[in-house]
């Protein structure tokens, strides 16, 4: 029988190895532990989803091109016979490094080295009344979200009388440039252009028009000009409506307020416009930063607080390279889990760190719609098909499992020769949140 452990109140086993407790299983959480597999350590590992989820293509469900469950792994199924792991499901509020605690909803825990791989969350940056009626894209069920208020909107447009509510309900507004917003853009006109009229004869192709406002002066900025001017123009082909340097200030539910003064009837708005670290409450003021990160050093380390270490999003380390920190994608979040598994094995083996990190850049890209992408390798930008096709394949690989890897190719094989989007269903209503938004 396994003695119930003194340092906790979330039943888990006594050990005399080293507890490391990881918080959350994204992208860094989980290369951090599959390298400790087997290693000499408990590891905890704590996250408020029962899963992992592969955020790249989160868009693909939100435009009904691909089912929840492909994109998602249970924890518990991903860590099957790990023996030297235990899975939480828990949200973590608080930490106190003074006491080594880490206190969630159903309990608190002590460690001995605690990770924290919280990532992101959408920034609303201070506008409430935009939080209260929008839509983020962060997560499976902001995805879901947008499938259902997309077609909610155009059943409803497609039985209204009045001209104004008709335009508010086909007018679809995307908040942010960046691969998010492209991605969704394209994806969504496309569902104009090939599945509009077959499904909604009631409303003309030329009544549903989407927006795609940026603040800056081009779009994908942390790309090439050559991969933003190729972006902005496959998406005018597809009769997306650009507005670059263009602010959203306000929105009331129907109606959207531009810094010109302008304003665009839209019901709906989905805002990719920015993401701040999503870091619990109990470190140190000075250790975050103001976009909520919170300050490694080159070994993760939380800056002034011993065994705390962050990985991934969350992590603001910066050196010359990064003066503002490195780009919140997923290849530093996997790198920085790695590399932190070798050190903290180090640490506890030998008392000091092994190897400081430092970021490999294997590039970027973005789908721009159907067979069309951009994709930044080393120093040379790729566009059109072939770079479509390299995001298929480095997506494809990377999704984690092998039924996913088939549902998912499957679904792009036959969306690739008809355009048929078979996950067109409203499961359950739709309406905006009330998002709590905190002033950054
Ligand atoms: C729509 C979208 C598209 C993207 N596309 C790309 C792309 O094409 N290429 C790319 O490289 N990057 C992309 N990214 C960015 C990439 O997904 C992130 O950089 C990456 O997921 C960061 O990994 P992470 O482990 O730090 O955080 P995440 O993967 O976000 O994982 C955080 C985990 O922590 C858990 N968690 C959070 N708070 C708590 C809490 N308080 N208690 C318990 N658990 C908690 C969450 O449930 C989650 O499982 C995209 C992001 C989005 C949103």
């Amino acid at each position: 029988m396994v003695s119930q452990c003194p340092y906790s109140s979330l039943c888990l086993p006594a050990t005399d190895l080293p507890r490391i407790v990881v918080i959350g299983a994204g992208f860094a959480g989980i290369n951090l532990i599959k390298k400790l597999h087997n290693s000499p350590v408990q590891l905890v590992l704590l996250d408020k989803n029962n899963f992992h989820q592969f955020q790249p293509l989160l868009y693909q469900v939100a435009i009904a091109g691909l089912e929840p469950d492909s994109i998602v792994t249970p924890i518990r199924k991903l860590f099957q016979g790990y023996r030297n792991l235990i899975y939480r499901l828990a949200e973590v509020n608080r930490v106190d490094p003074d006491s080594r605690r880490v206190f969630t909803d159903i309990g608190w825990v002590q460690y001995d080295y605690l990770v924290i791989a919280t990532g992101s969350v959408t920034n609303y940056f201070g506008l409430e009344d935009v939080a209260r009626n929008s839509v983020g894209l962060k997560d499976i069920r902001d995805a879901l979200d947008i499938r259902s208020w997309v077609l909610q909107n155009l059943e409803a447009a497609a039985i209204t009388c009045d001209q104004n509510e008709k335009e508010a309900l086909t007018n679809f507004v995307i908040v942010g440039g960046g691969p998010a917003g492209v991605e969704l853009a394209g994806a969504l006109s496309e569902f104009r252009r090939y599945l509009l009229r077959k499904d909604y004869p009631e409303i003309a192709e030329e009544w549903m028009k989407v927006y795609l406002v940026e603040a800056t002066d081009r779009l994908l900025g942390t790309m090439p000009e050559a991969a933003s001017d190729h972006a902005f123009r496959t998406l005018s082909q597809l009769e997306v409506e650009i507005r670059l340097n263009t602010t959203v200030q306000g929105y009331t539910g129907s109606e959207v307020l531009l810094a010109d003064n302008q304003t665009l009837l839209a019901k709906t708005l989905i805002w990719t416009a920015g993401v701040k670290g999503a870091a619990p409450e109990g470190l140190a003021p000075e250790s975050g930063t103001k976009g909520r990160r919170l300050k490694v050093d080159p070994f993760n380390q939380v800056e002034g607080c011993r065994h705390v270490f962050t990985i991934g999003d969350i992590a603001a380390m910066t050196d010359e390279e990064w003066p503002q920190g490195h780009p919140m994608v997923a290849q530093v979040a996997i790198q920085q889990g790695k590399l932190l598994a070798e050190n903290l094995l180090h640490l506890i083996r030998h008392g000091t760190f092994k190897t400081a990190f430092h970021y490999r850049d294997k590039g970027s890209m973005a789908t721009i719609g159907k067979r069309n992408a951009v994709a930044k390798i080393g120093g040379s930008v790729w566009k059109g098909k072939l770079a479509w096709v390299l995001w298929s394949t480095v997506h494809l690989f990377s999704i984690t499992g092998f039924k996913n890897k088939l549902m998912v190719g499957i679904n792009w094989i036959i969306r690739y020769l008809n355009y048929e989007k078979a996950n067109r269903l409203i499961i359950r209503e739709f309406k905006p949140q009330q998002t709590k938004v905190e002033q950054t």
